[in-house]
């Protein structure tokens, strides 16, 4: 059985996009691979952060994981933070990875715009990344595309400690992608991925109030701008969204609605609105149930962490040996 390694941020809120475009194919992946699942609080501190509350939000995120069907029986769920191992191998990761790499990526390229003064953090986040999937020697990472860049620099950094520690054996597989079906949800602009530091989201444990409330003003298709005006609905989001959360039939409804102007944008959106919560209630349902018993999650939290910490400190054993540190002595009398 392969391994599975993928981690999320604990951005306080598992959100619709988390949930279709990750989490359900998470949902899947349990029952063919040896899967684990961490909330990664240590990336979630690369820029400016709410310490007062990440621990609030990692919590939370690891309650809407299980909600949604991780189950801690099968999979390992854990938080990065409990698992010192992941900062230790990502700094010696960190001696063989050339600055030039790292500055070419991407995502490192985006976001350092945003900084005046550009923490060194941000640009050693895919060493860290590195570091989780290698920690636990795993096989498979299932990637979006804004992260296989990433994915092939753990890939190369892989090859390098082989080469250079590996004594002749590939002691680190390099990771390959997992591809699967998983979707782009776009945000509530219409525009945008959704996500959670551009305020477009749903999330999955909203009140079916708080759907309606959002879904509302959210952006449709702009050629609909009386009642009359007939409609394109390949142009809308909430068109999109249908074909997520409404039966088929409905969705041909929606279509026909759209294109022959026969009803509003307010009429498809409460259809919409109605669909969503009722797709969602039993993950509300399960939710409100952990939430009412936290010591609970941090039992499985903590179980998951002894399960990694098992893992990590075989590879870490292996690691530390072969890139020549003294073995820590026992006490004498
Ligand atoms: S009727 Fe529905 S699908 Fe058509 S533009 Fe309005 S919200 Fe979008």
């Amino acid at each position: 059985m392969g391994r599975v390694f993928s981690g999320i941020q604990p951005s306080g809120e598992l959100h619709i996009g988390n949930w279709l475009g990750a989490i359900a194919n998470w949902v899947r992946l349990q029952d063919r691979y040896d899967c684990l699942f961490c909330v990664v609080d240590l990336h979630a501190i690369t820029g400016k952060y709410e310490a007062a509350t990440l621990a609030e939000r990692t919590r939370e995120m690891a309650i809407g994981l299980l909600a949604a069907g991780i189950d801690p029986v099968r999979s390992t769920l854990f938080v990065q933070s409990h698992v010192p191992e992941h900062s230790e191998l990502q700094w010696l990761l960190t001696t063989l990875t050339p600055i030039g790499e790292l500055e070419r990526m991407t995502q490192f390229k985006d976001k350092s715009q945003r900084f005046e003064s550009v923490p060194a953090g941000l640009l050693a986040y895919p060493v860290l990344m590195a570091a989780d999937i290698l920690l636990y020697r795993a096989d498979l990472v299932p990637v979006g595309e804004d992260q296989t860049q990433h994915l092939e620099l753990s890939r190369e950094i892989a090859r390098k400690w082989n080469a250079e520690f590996g004594g002749g054996e590939d002691f680190f597989p390099e990771p390959a992608p997992l591809l699967t079906q998983a979707k782009r949800i776009r945000g509530l602009d219409g525009e945008a991925k959704m996500s959670k530091s551009l305020g477009n989201t749903i999330g999955v444990l909203e009140s079916p109030e708080e759907i309606w409330q959002k879904l509302r003003p959210a952006k449709t298709d702009p050629a609909r701008v009386r009642k009359s005006d007939p409609g394109h609905p390949e142009d809308c989001n909430i068109y999109s969204l249908h074909e997520q959360f409404s039966p088929a039939a409905t969705v041909a409804t929606v279509a026909e609605n759209c294109r022959g102007a026969k009803w509003g944008c307010l009429d498809c959106k409460k259809v919409l609105a109605d669909n969503m919560a009722a797709t969602l209630a039993p993950i509300r349902q399960r939710a409100a149930e952990l939430r009412a018993r936290p010591a609970r999650v941090d039992e499985i939290l903590h179980d998951g962490a002894v399960k990694a910490r098992a893992l990590a400190g075989e590879t870490m054993a292996v690691v530390r040996e072969r890139m020549g540190f003294l073995k820590a002595g026992t006490a004498t009398a």
